[in-house]
């Protein structure tokens, strides 16, 4: 279900976006590595203009910057002061601390107050720039909905950025928090997730699609398994023992027909890689019950065994009984394709040329 309404004031013909992305949430910088993997756009031609239409953008991301220190924190006091020249795009990495319960001190931060000179938490930085932002993205599932820092027994009470700012938060052009899970974040999500944002600061798309749990809608809206290349071994009834196998791993712990998440479809890089369709588990980590519904990931699934317990007594074996004896059918020409002095093919002449 789409849940993004119009947007009440959506800055439209934007020249020029900068990016304020931070990490500094409960992160391993995972995504922002896995973003320099993209090719639908890569990072490389949205930052060099190489996108026709996309308004010129500033990248601030700490991994990626030449500035360093107070140079690369300028434009993040700039834009919380509310004095920067050009709207921007937040983008935020890593799950939000409970600072409600970080006894004496604070659990992430990122600069210092210019006021105090002291630690600035990231807290007080997505009080201060989110309502500002003409959109806040949450990149990866940490900043999403918690991910695996906020799993059970963790000390910090982390949270996803929903889950802090509010699920009825509005950015400056009216729209919620934009998810793009994963863990980390599939390359080419983010990118066309940011691209579509550009485009409608542009002026040159609508509102984005969201759904329920905030993800871009054409990104998360079929599961693993219904773009998994091993489906058709489950439909048949033909599952791994072991994870040295070419067939469908439900049985030793693949959740994905239960996830929503497009990777197995869509490759890692350039269309190579994944996770079930090249022989690892779903795990689930694109979703918001992710670690703790899905642990200990090597177990079978509870589910699982039902669905296949069925195709592998009794559907299955036959599907794939009937399967094997066309498939032999088709597996030899017909015989009307020879070298013999006749013609047998069935060729009937309508023009005799009289
Ligand atoms: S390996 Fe997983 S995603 Fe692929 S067909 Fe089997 S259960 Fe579905
Ligand atoms: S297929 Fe599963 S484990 Fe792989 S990225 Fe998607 S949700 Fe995560």
């Amino acid at each position: 279900m789409t849940t993004t309404e119009p947007a009440a004031e959506v800055a439209t013909g934007v020249e020029e976006v900068h990016i304020l992305w931070t990490s500094e949430g409960m992160s391993c910088d995972g995504d922002t590595v896995s973003v320099t993997a993209a090719s639908l756009p890569s990072l490389e031609d949205v930052v060099l203009g190489a996108i026709p239409g996309l308004p010129k953008v500033h990248l601030h991301n700490k991994v990626l910057a030449y500035e360093t220190g107070d140079d690369f924190m300028r434009v993040f006091h700039e834009a919380a002061r509310g004095e920067l020249e050009h709207p921007f795009v937040l983008v935020v990495e890593g799950s939000i601390p409970n600072e409600n319960i970080n006894g004496e001190g604070y659990w992430t931060s990122m600069g210092n107050d210019p006021a105090t000179g002291e630690p600035r938490p990231l807290n007080t930085w997505l009080d201060l720039l989110a309502p500002q932002a003409f959109a806040v993205v949450a990149v990866g599932t940490c900043a999403t909905y918690g991910g695996i820092h906020a799993m059970a027994g963790n000390p910090t009470g982390c949270m996803g950025l929903a889950d802090y700012l509010g699920w009825d938060f509005r950015s400056a052009a009216g729209l919620p928090v934009v998810n793009v899970p994963g863990c980390p974040v599939q390359p080419d999500n983010f990118m066309e997730t940011l691209t579509w944002l550009l485009y409608q600061a542009a002026g040159s798309a609508p509102t984005i699609p969201l759904d329920e749990q905030l993800r871009p809608t054409w990104l998360f809206g079929k599961t693993v398994h219904e773009g998994c290349d091993r489906a058709a071994y489950y439909e048949q009834g033909d599952f791994a023992k072991d994870y040295n196998s070419p067939k469908c791993q439900v049985k030793v712990g693949c959740w994905g027909p239960v996830v929503n998440c497009n990777v197995t479809k869509r490759g890692w890089m350039d269309g190579v890689g994944g996770c079930p369709n090249v022989g690892g588990i779903c795990i689930g980590c694109t979703m918001p019950g992710f670690p703790d519904k899905f642990m200990p990931f090597m177990d079978e699934p509870p589910g699982g065994s039902v669905s296949s317990g069925l195709l592998s007594s009794t559907y299955g074996p036959l599907v794939r009984s009937l399967r094997s004896i066309t498939n032999r059918t088709v597996n030899h020409e017909p015989k009307w394709r020879h070298n013999r002095a006749e013609l047998t093919s069935g060729y009937a002449p309508r023009w005799t040329g009289r």
